[in-house]
Formats: structure tokens, sequence, C-alpha cells
């Protein structure tokens, strides 16, 4: 179904997965356990490569949990399962190095190694050096709720301003002759997701150098609305060429991803076709057929007699708002509650307010920050306790849990009365 696809280098994760050129899209998903627990991370691992994962992520919050990494990688390998592992890091560059050596790649925002840019910079050359040393793969990952003060200083915080800050990256690892680079630069807007990667593909094109790019929807939430808004948007760029390896956030079991990846990859390469009920698929065929059309303006309107499906993927599209705007991330081994149950329980207690976006993250260390444009938030501290923001602001801490539904009720409500 591809129209002309992007031509791109061939990225190696470890001995078996391939990624971009004319390779197959590749399926992919994260462990929400804590790294800590590895009994939990390798039973969870093992569901995942039972599922069809091909790569699977771990978060690495703390040096200590390097320790644990190290053993979840030893056991799975002892049993003959050979996903490779992708290190999930944030804001440590002393992290990102010390997996280097543990896993076969690793996902970094480089702009977050340190709020000094210049220093940020001079550790990203090191942490490649270390890469090349060991033969690991990288995906360089922006999302569009954390670019970081000077990204957003220097360029703005659009589609255009991810692809760009991106491509400094992008840059340094060509510089450092490193070509076993992903890229991402997801986002839970839709329009703005799509505008970014496909900024950033013809970038990378007119630049000369193609990195494959790992493509997804951030905090698309749960149930028919996450997997439609994933499917509209990723679909879109598929069908542009766009895209070598992808996942679908759920906030469920991550296994509920793969069957939607899988959809996604049959849909447009030659990966393997995903078991799905009838029903699901009718849903994600609907999403990924009207996606692009939606998205680039080419009708207003769709067809469909299923009234709900069509309110769905319009609302996806970001064209027909008929009911709040959920963001919750899928969750990881930083997330501190119950967030899928507490997910379904803020849409059920907010349905009545229209045109509000609100997220619902599990950890208070890059939830806000990944909210991007929510106008309220639900972020997880740890022990019991819950902030509520409003838009960036955070206006109520340390809520305990039980009542932190209702207090974010009380908050919206109480602003549309102001
Ligand atoms: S916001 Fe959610 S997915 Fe992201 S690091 Fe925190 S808990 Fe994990």
């Amino acid at each position: 179904m591809s129209k002309e696809v992007l031509k791109t280098r061939t990225v190696r994760v470890g001995g078996s997965v391939l990624i971009g050129s004319d390779h197959p899209i590749v399926v992919q998903t994260m462990c929400n356990t804590h790294t800590a627990d590895v009994a939990a991370t390798v039973a969870q691992c093992r569901r995942l490569a039972e599922a069809g994962s091909q790569l699977i992520r771990i978060t690495v919050p703390s040096l200590s949990d390097v320790k644990a990494l190290e053993q979840i990688h030893a056991t799975l390998r002892s049993e003959g399962i050979d996903v490779p592992l992708v290190a999930d890091i944030h804001f440590s560059a002393e992290i990102a190095m010390a997996v280097v050596p543990v896993v076969e790649k690793i996902r970094i925002n480089p702009g977050n190694f340190h709020p000094d840019h210049e220093k940020a910079r001079s550790l990203f050359g090191q942490f490649l050096q270390k890469c090349k040393q060991y033969d690991r793969a990288i995906r360089i990952g922006l999302n569009h709720g954390s670019l970081g003060k000077y990204i957003v200083e220097k360029y703005g915080n659009t589609p255009q301003a991810m692809a760009l800050a991106a491509m400094e990256w992008v840059q340094m690892c060509i510089d450092a002759e490193f070509y076993n680079v992903v890229v991402s630069l997801k986002a839970s807007n839709t329009v703005v997701m799509v505008q970014a990667y496909r900024e950033l593909a013809r970038l990378m094109k007119e630049n000369g150098v193609v990195f494959p790019l790992h493509v997804g929807v951030t905090e698309a939430g749960n149930g028919n609305s996450g997997r439609i808004k994933s499917c509209v948007a990723i679909s879109t760029l598929l069908g542009e060429g766009i895209g070598n390896t992808i996942r679908v956030s759920l906030t469920e079991d991550p296994a509920n991803e793969i069957p939607v990846a899988q959809y996604l990859a049959h849909r447009y390469s030659d990966a393997p076709a995903a078991l799905l009920s009838g029903r699901e698929a009718s849903i994600l065929k609907a999403a990924c057929d009207w996606g692009a059309p939606l998205l680039n303006h080419e009708v207003d309107d769709i067809p469909l007699e299923d009234a709900y499906l069509k309110d769905e993927i319009l609302q996806a599209c970001r064209r027909r708002f008929y009911k709040p705007e959920y963001i919750a991330c899928p969750g990881c081994g930083r997330t501190l509650y119950d967030l899928e149950n507490t997910f379904n329980k803020v849409k059920e207690h907010t349905s009545q307010f229209k045109d509000v976006v609100i997220a619902v993250m599990g950890c208070i260390v890059n939830g806000p920050g990944e909210m991007a444009d929510a106008d309220y938030g639900y972020v997880g501290e740890g022990a019991g306790k819950v902030t509520l923001y409003r838009k960036k602001e955070p206006v109520l801490r340390h809520i305990p849990e039980d009542e932190a539904v209702e207090r974010l009720v009380e908050l919206i409500r109480k602003d549309r009365e102001d």
C-alpha cells in the first residue's frame, strides 16, 4: 500500500533483528514491571516474546537497576529467549553509559543528559563512542512534551522544532561515524506526531543519511480509543513509507499492544499477520482506512454506519471532539500506582467535560513533562500520593490517592464556574 518507501539505512540490534531498508516492520513493546523485580520482569518478557514482540524495552530508573537488568538479560538468554532488550534511559548519561555493556539497544533523549546543552553534547559524544565499542544500537527518542528548555527556546515547541532538535543529534552520530541509530519523535497529538515524522524524514533525506524511524503515538490511552488513535497516525505514516519499527502504546497489559502492532506491520510490510477477533480487526481496519484522508483533510466526514466508531476515528484525527481528550502513559517500571484502573476511573468521572484534555501519568519524573498540551494532569508521586496539575503547573500536591479523582473533578468544575 506504500506510495514510496523512504529508503533508510539498516540498523542491526543484537544478532537477529534488522530495522529499516526493505526489512519488514519490526514490532516492539515495553515492560511495565518494576525492573528491580527481576522475576516479574523476566516473566513479563517471556510472555511478550511469546506474543511476538521482536524487541522489549525495560526502564532503568537508577544505577542500582543496572544489576537487575543484567540478571534479566542473563536469565532470558539462559532460557533460549534471544529477543534483544532495549534499556530506556531518562535524564542520566551515567546510567546510559552503564547499560551499554548489558543490553543490545539503548533509548535515550540526549538533550536530557545535562541541563547545559554543550555538556549534554559532550556526554552524548562519549556515549556514542562506548556504543561503537560494544557494537550497540541506539534510539534517539524525543517526545513532544519533553523537548527541553534549550530546544524550546531555540526552535519553539512545534513539529518542525522536534525534527530540527533531532537533526542535531542525528548529525552528531554521522560525524562520529556511528550508524546503528533509530530515531523517534512521538507525540500524543496525532496531527503533531504525523507532521514531526514527515519533517524529520524530509530533513534526513535532504541531509543524505536516513536512519530508520521508530513510529508511535505516545500516551495514546487504552481500549478502542488508544488503538484507534495509534492506528490513524501510524498508518498514515506507514502508508507514506515512513516507519520501520512501531510501538502501539496502550495503558493496558503490554502484551495487548502486540496484535495491534502486528496488524499495522502486516498491512504495510511483509511482517507476519496478527491474530485478531473480527470486531477488533474491523475497528483497526476502519481506523487505518480513514486515518490518512482525515488527517490530510482530504475528507471532512466518513461514511461509517457505526456511530461510535465514526466518533472515535474523527476524534483520534482531531477533526471533531465528542468527549474529553485523554492522554495516559502506558506505564513502566517507574509507575507508582494502579495506572490502568485509575485511568478508567478518571474517564468514568470526567466524561461530562467535553472540551478538555486530561492526562493520567504514571510517575512524577517524566509525567509532567510528557503531558504536553493537557489542560489537567493526574500524576502519581508514589507512596499513595498524587499531584494534580493545571496545564504545566502543580496546583494540588500530596493528595491521598483515594481522594484524587474526586479532587480532580472538583478542580475542573471550579475552573469552569470561574
Ligand atoms: S510517564 Fe509513565 S511511561 Fe513515562 S516514565 Fe513515567 S511511568 Fe513510565
